[in-house]
């Protein structure tokens, strides 16, 4: 006879506090800028606060870099490639970039602490996600650095020298390694600037970058809010610019850098469709639903923000998906139970929340689950917004956040009509019991990136980029290394 499982919640069942230490972290006060292998401060003196979103609280002070800053950075990235990066057998390098990953895994456990208290995502997703693939991209792409002549056969591929690089705050380290790993073995040097509420991965990393005996120059870390970003992009001494962030700069960095000859790539926003048919397995698909759109708090440029469900399984789709996003716990970043953490920022959590009211005043239906966020700290609990139109705001703007928009189908031609009705072409994930039902939809859907039964799935070996106002260019396997070459056909995007 079947015995009830010990392991069963019971009605107010509670998880104990499970909180990871933070007494292996080492931190300082203040950062200054990463330049030519030293830490500097601003020329200006100037600084900004960086802040723990879960707590509101200062965790340090960063210098904030000006036009000047940017040019010794510049200078300082030049010299290191025409004195010793460019000339380092290719063989060499690759065990500089292969040391970057081996140091990452040795110090992931507080990289993982760091990342938390810096943006707000959980421990969980930080520990098992951001800080191993980070360390995985750089170990992907020390392979290829002395292998570029059989990575693109036929062809005699050159290092393009500087790359100015600027990115977002979801993904601090993640997308610092994106950029990184393939400049460095391609033969770059490189001048990066991360985002301003989630500087201190960046310069953790610019210290383990000196640990590990990097030359002087190569790599330089230079802190600032989008001036900083701007000065770099129109810097005349770039070979490359690589930008990761909003469709809105992204169309800025295009304006100034159109007509110059820099190549350069645009990873931008996105509005995925995930698609349930009707023959899914709706419990597989919950969970892939749920992860879609709430990891990382919704702070995924990829986020499975849009739900189409086949009018035949919406009724127990989405009652399975309340009570499922129910059980989500939301709270301190830092305790491994969690499974939703903190926004970002204020100016995030206010951004959300105008969405919510935009999508309330335009006749949809708000319902919020998961359980109570705490008092302080920005937390906006996970959302599901149901009647909406094609047309809605809350439909073809990306928001960011843990908000999910619901909308039903009954063709498969309506399916994608609406899945590729926004703006952006990114991702899209698509749930059925058929391969050849996956083939026939992934294949109709205008996104650079989709699943078929699952969800925000990563891999340093995959290309990763968008279509429409998602970008150009990709990043992440042979395509993301040939992004930092001249292949003599006609280089970067
Ligand atoms: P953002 O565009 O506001 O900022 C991104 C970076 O650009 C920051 O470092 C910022 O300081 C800098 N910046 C701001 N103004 C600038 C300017 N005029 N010139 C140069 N740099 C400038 O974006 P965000 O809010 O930090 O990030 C969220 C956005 O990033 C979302 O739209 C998300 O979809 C996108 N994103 C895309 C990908 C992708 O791979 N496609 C990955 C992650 C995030």
């Amino acid at each position: 006879m079947a015995t009830k499982s010990t392991l069963a919640f019971e009605p107010g069942w509670q998880y104990d506090p499970a909180p990871e230490s933070t007494d292996h972290v080492s931190l300082r006060d203040s950062y200054g800028l990463f330049i030519d292998g030293e830490f500097t401060p601003a020329a200006s003196g100037k600084t900004f606060e960086t802040i723990n979103p879960a707590t509101q609280t200062p965790i340090a002070s960063v210098a904030q870099a000006g036009s000047e800053d940017v040019d010794r950075a510049v200078a300082a990235a030049r010299k290191a490639y025409d004195t010793v990066w460019s000339k380092m057998k290719p063989a060499e390098r690759g065990k500089y970039v292969f040391r970057i990953a081996r140091a990452i895994a040795e110090r992931a456990r507080e990289f993982a602490v760091v990342e938390s208290m810096d943006g707000g995502k959980p421990i969980r997703e930080s520990r098992d996600i951001d800080i191993p693939l980070a360390s995985a991209h750089f170990f992907y792409y020390a392979g290829w650095a002395d292998k570029l002549n059989y990575a693109f056969p036929g062809a005699s591929p050159k290092s393009l020298g500087v790359a100015g690089q600027v990115i977002p705050w979801n993904f601090p380290l993640l997308m610092a390694a994106w950029k990184l790993a393939p400049a460095l073995a391609a033969g770059n040097t490189v001048v990066l600037k991360p985002a301003e509420t989630t500087p201190l991965t960046a310069l953790k990393l610019a210290e383990l970058i000196a640990d590990v005996g990097l030359p002087p120059g190569v790599v330089n870390i230079v802190t600032g809010e989008g001036d900083t970003g701007a000065a770099l992009v129109r810097h005349p001494d770039l070979d490359k610019f690589a930008f990761t962030g909003s469709t809105a700069v992204g169309r800025d960095i295009m304006r100034t850098l159109a007509g110059t000859g820099t190549p350069y790539t645009l990873e931008l926003g996105g509005k995925a469709a995930n698609i349930v048919l009707e023959d899914a397995a709706l419990d597989q698909a919950v969970e892939g639903i749920v992860n879609g759109i709430f990891f990382n708090q919704g702070h995924v440029c990829c986020a499975g923000s849009r739900l189409l469900v086949s009018e035949a399984v919406a009724e127990p789709l989405l009652e399975r998906l309340r009570a499922r996003i129910d059980t989500l716990i939301e709270g301190d970043p830092l305790d491994k139970n969690t499974d939703i953490g903190a926004i970002n920022s204020e100016a995030q959590l206010a951004r959300i929340n105008e969405y919510i009211d935009i999508g309330r005043a335009e006749g949809a239906d708000i319902w919020q689950g998961g359980s109570d966020a705490p008092q302080s700290g920005y937390y906006c609990r996970p959302t599901l917004i149901t009647g909406v139109a094609q047309s809605n705001r809350v439909v073809q703007e990306e928001i960011f956040g843990p908000v999910l928009t619901v909308q039903t189908f009954r063709t498969f031609d309506e399916a994608r009509e609406k899945a590729n009705n926004t703006p952006y072409g990114l991702s899209g994930g698509v749930w059925t019991d058929k391969g050849s039902r996956i083939f026939k939809m992934t294949g109709a859907l205008r996104a650079g990136v989709v699943w078929a039964n699952t969800f925000n799935k990563f891999d340093p070996t995959s290309p990763f980029g968008g279509y429409k106002e998602s970008g150009m260019g990709r990043e992440g396997g042979l395509h993301g290394l040939g992004a930092y070459l001249d292949l003599g056909m006609g280089a970067g995007a």
